[in-house]
């Protein structure tokens, strides 16, 4: 059996050691607001003069992506010189979706971790709407995207808490109504302590395919431009697989999206689909040029369909 765990896993932790680190949401975001970083850019002769005008700037941000002929490696690749990833260009227009597809350990997680700046790369340069992102502070840079991944981050604390995590401001109504654009409503007031319910960290109490929809709430409650998906996998059952579909691609409307494919099916109208292979792009274009180029992702593709079908 193929195998597509540990997505995003990186994004996760890091944000759920933020989390348990500190007592509740409020206090996560004075920690976060405190100190920006700037050790960063090398050009910066006064940082700090200049992070002022790029913060304004990015009030508005459009969302325009690109990636410059970006080489990473992580540290410690047990001395194998083998690249994480070669000579990435990547170019997402504003409110484009771009989808990642290639097999487990491609490079797609890494992507989307340097864009976040949870790593930078050794080469190469990252932009958002034309900023070089070295000279953005991490927590300016991340308030910019929503993240909705695999193994979606909850804090113990009520499910309004955990929703409202992503505008802290946000009334019961705005949760609320984020809760039912995400189609989350229904199964939270099925729940006895509905919007009050308390979930325990792993939130086993709930099922991964509801999880993924609390994380849209959260998203669609932030409303960043960029936004970071991590598709979810098979355990999820039909019914929670499509009400996550549908609030997606509401959440997905008018942002720039880059979404880590693990299932072929639901990245068909992708503005773009990039394949990456140990590291490498080795194709891109839409569904229908892929598939008539007959190259990796058209064989990729009917191995999906095939499988799928049996
Ligand atoms: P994908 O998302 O396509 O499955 P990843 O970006 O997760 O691929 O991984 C690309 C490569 O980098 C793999 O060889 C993986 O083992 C390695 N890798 C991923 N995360 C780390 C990490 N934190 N430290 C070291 N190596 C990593």
């Amino acid at each position: 059996a193929r195998q597509f765990t540990r997505p995003l896993n990186d994004l996760a932790n890091q944000f759920n050691t933020l989390l348990s680190a500190v007592a509740g949401a409020e206090r996560v975001f004075e920690v976060m607001e405190e100190e920006p970083e700037f050790e960063d850019h090398e050009d910066h002769e006064d940082p700090r003069e200049k992070v002022h005008p790029q913060t304004a700037q990015l009030q508005t941000v459009r969302g325009e992506i690109r990636f410059e002929n970006v080489s990473f490696s992580y540290d410690g690749d047990e001395g194998e010189k083998l690249d994480t990833l070669q000579g990435i260009d990547l170019h997402v227009k504003p409110g484009e979706t771009m989808a990642l597809v290639g097999p487990t350990g491609a490079g797609k997680t890494t992507i989307t971790s340097l864009l976040a700046r949870f790593y930078d790369p050794q080469q190469g340069r990252i932009l958002i709407d034309g900023l070089d992102i070295t000279t953005i502070a991490r927590n300016e840079l991340r308030r910019l995207m929503g993240f909705v991944l695999q193994d979606t981050f909850l804090f113990t604390g009520t499910i309004r808490e955990n929703i409202r995590y992503g505008r802290l401001d946000a009334s019961d109504e705005e949760v609320e109504r984020a809760a039912k654009l995400a189609n989350a409503h229904s199964f939270i007031i099925q729940l006895p302590q509905g919007y009050d319910t308390v979930l325990t960290q792993d939130a086993a109490d709930i099922s991964q395919g509801q999880r993924q929809l609390l994380a849209i709430a959260r998203a669609i409650l932030a409303d960043p431009a960029i936004l970071i998906l991590d598709e979810a996998t098979s355990s999820i059952d039909t019914i929670t697989e499509i009400k996550i579909q549908e609030a997606l691609y509401r959440l997905m409307q008018g942002r720039t999206s880059i979404v880590v494919a693990h299932r072929l099916n639901t990245i068909q109208n992708a503005d773009q689909i990039v394949v990456l292979h140990q590291g490498r792009i080795i194709e891109r274009g839409t569904h229908q040029s892929l598939l008539a180029k007959k190259g990796y992702y058209h064989d990729l593709y009917q191995s999906q369909f095939t499988s799928e079908a049996m």
